[in-house]
C-alpha cells in the first residue's frame, strides 16, 4: 500500500515497454511468451500475460525477465485459452511493484478488458488527478490505468467504442493492445510515436511492438498499424475472425520516434518499413563522412554502437575490431543493490579487449550519449588497456531535452549536453581526445533517406530539437513550470 494515492511522491514509474497479443490460436499464451521474449530489450523488469479461454480471464504478472517465469510449464498452464496478450516493462525510477505490472485488467459493465501500453501520456497526471477527485479508486501508480477508468466511465455502447472514446482523451504516445472476451484491439496514437505492427500466423492476427516478435514464432508481417489507427480483430460465434480498421482520431502525418532507430528497437526489426540495422549502419557511414578522424581501429560500445561502428569502419577504411567485450549475463539486480558493487558496474557489463587496444589510436562509436556516465567509464577503461588516443563519435545528435513519451532520457539538467558549453568541454569532462556527434540531417538521411523537413518533420526528434509533437498538459496546465511535475510526468506511466 502507498500513502500517496495520486502516485505523486516517488513511487510513480517511468516505463519503456513492449506489447504482444494474438487471437484465435490454441497456444496463445505460449506464443505470447515467445513474442515477449523477443521484445525483452524493450523492458527487463517485469512481464505479464493475460489470456481468455472462452469463459474466464487468466492473468500471470511477475517481476523479472520473461524467461524467469514464462518458461515454466506450470505458469503457462495457468494461462489457457485461444487468446492472449502480454507486456514487458522497464521502470527506471521508483520501486518496481507488482500492481504496476501490465497487462492491467478490469471487470467493467461491458465485460472484462485487459490493456497493455507502450508509451507515456503527457496528460496522464492531470487525468489521474481528475479521476481520483471524482471518486475513482486507483490500484496502481501507472498512468495506463487512467485508460481503464476512462473506458469504465464512457457512455459509449461497446467495449471497442469505449476504448476509442478513452484513447481520444489522452495525449502523448501510445501503442496499445487491448483484449476483451471476443476482441483483440491494437491502437497507435495520432503521431504514431511508438511502433506497433500487425502480424499473421496461419490466419490468426497478432499485434506486436516490433517485427522481431513475429519472426520468433514464424508469423508473417502484414503491415504497420498506422498512426491514429485502431484495428479490431474479432472472433465471431462461428469461429471466423474479422478485422476492421478505423481512424477515429483524425489524420495527421506520422512522426515515429527517431530513438527507436537510434537505440531502442532491435536491429533485426523493421520499423516503419525501414530496417533498424541498415539505419544504424547508415548513421555510422554519415558519421564518418561528417566527422572523420585519424585512428588505427574503430571500436563499438556494444551492443548499441555496433551497427554504426561497422558503417563508420566501412566508410573510413579504418579496421573494425571488438575492442570491448560485453558480458550478456549481467542481471540488473546484481549491479544495483550497493554503491560498492555499483562502482564495478561498467566492468561487469563491458571489459576492454587489451590485445586490440594497447598502443592504438581508438575511435569509439556509441549510439547516444545521455548523461555521459557510460562514456566516462568506457574511456577510462580503454585508456587503462593502453590506448594511445581515444576519440568518441556518437551516432546521434546531442540530447538537450527530456522525453515524455516512453524513452528513458532524464531531466534537462542531467543531460550531458546541457552541462557543458560545447563538444570540447564535453570531451574534456569525459576524458576523450575528441568528441563529435552526428548531425540531425545526417540522422534523418540515415533513417529515411532525406534531410529533416523543418516545416513538417518526418519523425519526432524532440530530445534533440525541443520540438514536441503533442501538447504537454501536465507541464503547461496546472503544474506550469513546476520542476517536480516535470520529473513526475516522466516517471508516471
Ligand atoms: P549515458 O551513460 O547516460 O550517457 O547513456 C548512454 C548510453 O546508454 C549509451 O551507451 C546508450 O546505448 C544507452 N542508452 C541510450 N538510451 C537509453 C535508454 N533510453 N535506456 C537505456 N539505455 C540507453
Amino acid at each position: 500500500m502507498t500513502d500517496d494515492p495520486l502516485g505523486l511522491h516517488g513511487d510513480t514509474l517511468h516505463e519503456e515497454c513492449g506489447v504482444f497479443g494474438i487471437l484465435g490460436h490454441p497456444e496463445a499464451a505460449t506464443l505470447t511468451a515467445l513474442g515477449l521474449h523477443a521484445l525483452q530489450h524493450r523492458g527487463q523488469e517485469a512481464a505479464g500475460i493475460v489470456s481468455f479461454d472462452g469463459r474466464q480471464f487468466h492473468s500471470e504478472r511477475h517481476l523479472g525477465l520473461v524467461g524467469d517465469h514464462f518458461t515454466d510449464p506450470g505458469v503457462v498452464k495457468r494461462l489457457p485459452g485461444h487468446m492472449a496478450m502480454g507486456h514487458v516493462r522497464y521502470s527506471t525510477t521508483g520501486e518496481t511493484i507488482l500492481r504496476n505490472v501490465q497487462p492491467l485488467f478490469a471487470e467493467l459493465e461491458v465485460g472484462g478488458i485487459a490493456i497493455g501500453h507502450n508509451g507515456n501520456f503527457t496528460n496522464g497526471l492531470t487525468l489521474r488527478r481528475e479521476l481520483i477527485a471524482g471518486g475513482a479508486i486507483c490500484q496502481s501508480t501507472s498512468d495506463t490505468e487512467v485508460v481503464l477508468h476512462l473506458i469504465a466511465r464512457s457512455r459509449k455502447k461497446g467495449s471497442d467504442e469505449r476504448f476509442v472514446d478513452a484513447l481520444g482523451q489522452v495525449e502523448g504516445a501510445f501503442a496499445m493492445v487491448a483484449m476483451t472476451r471476443t476482441k483483440l484491439i491494437g491502437a497507435r496514437d495520432p503521431n504514431g510515436i511508438r511502433p506497433l505492427v500487425l502480424g499473421d500466423l496461419d490466419g490468426k492476427p497478432i499485434f506486436a511492438s516490433e517485427t522481431c516478435a513475429l519472426d520468433i514464432i514464424g508469423a508473417k508481417f502484414v503491415r504497420d498499424v498506422k498512426n491514429g489507427e485502431v484495428i479490431v480483430a474479432e472472433i465471431q460465434a462461428d469461429g471466423r475472425i474479422t478485422i476492421t480498421s478505423s481512424m477515429p482520431f483524425g489524420q495527421k502525418p506520422e512522426r515515429l520516434c527517431l530513438f527507436e532507430y537510434v537505440y531502442f528497437a532491435r536491429p533485426d526489426s523493421v520499423v516503419g518499413g525501414r530496417s533498424v540495422y541498415a539505419a544504424r549502419k547508415n548513421m555510422g557511414i554519415n558519421l564518418a563522412k561528417e566527422h572523420p578522424v585519424e585512428a588505427d581501429v574503430v571500436v563499438p560500445v556494444p551492443d548499441g554502437g555496433t551497427p554504426a561502428a561497422i558503417g563508420y569502419a566501412q566508410q573510413s577504411g579504418i579496421p573494425f575490431e571488438l575492442g570491448i567485450i560485453r558480458n550478456h549475463y549481467v542481471g540488473r539486480t546484481f549491479i544495483e543493490p550497493t554503491q560498492s558493487i555499483r562502482a564495478f558496474g561498467v566492468k561487469l557489463k563491458h571489459s576492454a579487449n587489451r590485445a586490440e587496444i594497447d598502443g592504438k589510436r581508438v575511435v569509439l562509436i556509441d549510439d547516444s550519449i545521455v548523461r555521459g556516465t557510460t562514456s566516462i567509464k568506457i574511456v577510462q577503461m580503454i585508456r587503462e588497456a593502453g590506448a594511445r588516443e581515444v576519440h568518441i563519435r556518437v551516432a546521434s545528435p546531442m540530447i538537450f531535452h527530456p522525453d515524455y513519451y516512453g524513452i528513458d532520457t532524464p531531466d534537462h539538467d542531467s543531460l550531458l549536453a546541457n552541462q557543458h558549453a560545447d563538444v570540447v568541454a564535453m570531451a574534456r569532462y569525459i576524458g576523450a581526445d575528441s568528441l563529435q556527434f552526428l548531425s540531425i540531417d545526417g540522422l534523418y538521411q540515415a533513417v529515411g533517406g532525406e534531410a529533416r523537413n523543418n516545416a513538417a518533420p518526418q519523425f519526432t526528434d524532440h530530445y534533440f530539437t525541443g520540438d514536441y509533437p503533442t501538447t504537454l498538459t501536465d507541464l503547461t496546465g496546472r503544474g506550469k513550470s513546476d520542476p517536480k511535475t516535470i520529473s513526475l510526468m516522466r516517471e508516471a506511466s
